[in-house]
């Protein structure tokens, strides 16, 4: 994205994150990913002469923090929207042609929105994304009854709302009070206010469902394991010792189940694997019950929710199926997580290969894991 002319951007970051019941402000809200709403908001205005983002006092350390090392412009708001897009302008470079002022909670803005709004603005002085209405509207009337509306007449207002610079600057110092959005301020200084294309995407960040769609900082993770199958030990899968007349071979109880759980997990939050956490020349680890290391394994992802896991046993013989909900019942208990969580299934591999002719048991895993 490129200008012949210069735009400055105001990125709007107050807000207490309280509809979000968040307790904190939700433009520091992780994204997937790990940035969080605000960096990624600012990054969609990278392009501008200037990128301006405007904190809350209260959350200033995070702002600095957040964008240490970047061109952004930092500056503290006021108490109101108003104050706060007023802060901002006092940012603004004096060469600026364009000022687009855009809300933090927006992520989802796209280029074309940009483009739409500082492109109508530089034609026409203003440029407000906009999307028209979808349903149908009725107007209240004093008497508490309610006529229909022209839907065609309304549209939704949305940012960014790109202004010509000297014009948006004196708008803003003629009035005093509380205004809902900079195309207000501009209209009531006498502007003409020209909308540009929204888009039905380019929503603010409200409430908690708006927030879980961001996904969070999201990590798959994949483990794979095989042992041995030899006679004169037990055969112990999701930590069920199960009837049979030969067992894995292995450091540890051999649970190739339980193994492929722990090293998708360690995966995914970027650990090492259990080979390095739990070493077979470890005189401790002998015998160990699986299901104990698990939950080792669970307390060093203190930090992750475990979305799911979806565990997969590749075994000629025995029948597993039977096994299914204790297998499923083990691991939830281990992972402390609600077994809807987990599911096991299982497959042979039709006659072929060492799994085939019964000579061990293999084990696949992938897992969903999420930082809290
Ligand atoms: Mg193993």
């Amino acid at each position: 994205m490129k200008f012949s002319f210069n735009v400055a951007a105001i990125i709007l970051c107050g807000g207490s994150g309280q509809r979000a019941r968040l307790g904190y402000n939700k433009v520091l809200h992780p994204f997937s990913g790990g940035s969080a709403v605000a960096e990624i908001t600012a990054s969609k205005f990278s392009f501008a002469n200037a990128v301006i983002v405007v904190y809350p006092a209260a959350d200033k350390n995070e702002f600095f923090e957040m964008f240490d090392g970047s061109d952004v412009i930092l500056v503290e708001g006021g108490n109101t929207r108003t104050d706060s897009v007023k802060a901002g302008l006092k940012a603004v470079p004096t060469n600026t042609h364009i000022i687009t002022i855009h809300d933090g909670a927006r992520p989802f803005v796209t280029e074309k929105v940009i483009v739409s709004s500082i492109e109508t603005a530089h034609k026409n002085g203003s440029g407000i994304a906009a999307i028209p209405q979808v349903n149908a509207l009725r107007r209240k009337c004093s008497d508490g009854n309610t006529i229909s509306a022209d839907r065609e007449q309304f549209f939704s207002v949305q940012t960014p709302q790109s202004f010509d610079a000297g014009r948006l600057i004196e708008a803003y110092s003629k009035i005093d009070g509380v205004f809902s959005d900079d195309a207000e301020v501009f209209e009531k200084a006498g502007n003409a206010v020209f909308l540009s294309e929204g888009d039905e995407n380019n929503i603010k960040l409200t409430n908690y469902r708006d927030l879980a769609m961001l996904g969070g900082d999201v990590r798959v993770g994949f483990g794979f394991d095989v042992h041995e199958l030899i006679p004169g030990r037990d055969l112990i899968l999701c930590g069920k010792k199960l009837d049979y007349p030969l067992g894995l071979m292995g450091h540890s109880d051999a649970d190739v189940a339980v193994h492929a759980v722990m090293d998708a997990l360690l995966s995914a939050a970027g650990e090492s694997d259990i080979g390095a956490l739990f070493p077979d020349t470890d005189p401790k680890y002998e015998g160990a019950d699986s299901i104990k290391l698990l939950r080792n394994v669970r307390k060093k992802l203190a930090e992750y929710d475990i979305c799911n896991v979806s565990l997969m046993i590749i075994a000629q013989k025995p029948k597993l199926l039977p096994h299914r909900t204790d297998f499923i019942t083990n691991l939830a208990a281990a992972l402390e997580i609600d077994s809807k969580r987990v599911n096991v299934s299982a497959t042979t591999t039709e006659f072929l290969g060492i799994i085939g002719n019964g000579k061990g048991i293999a084990a696949s895993c992938d897992v969903l894991i999420k930082k809290n």
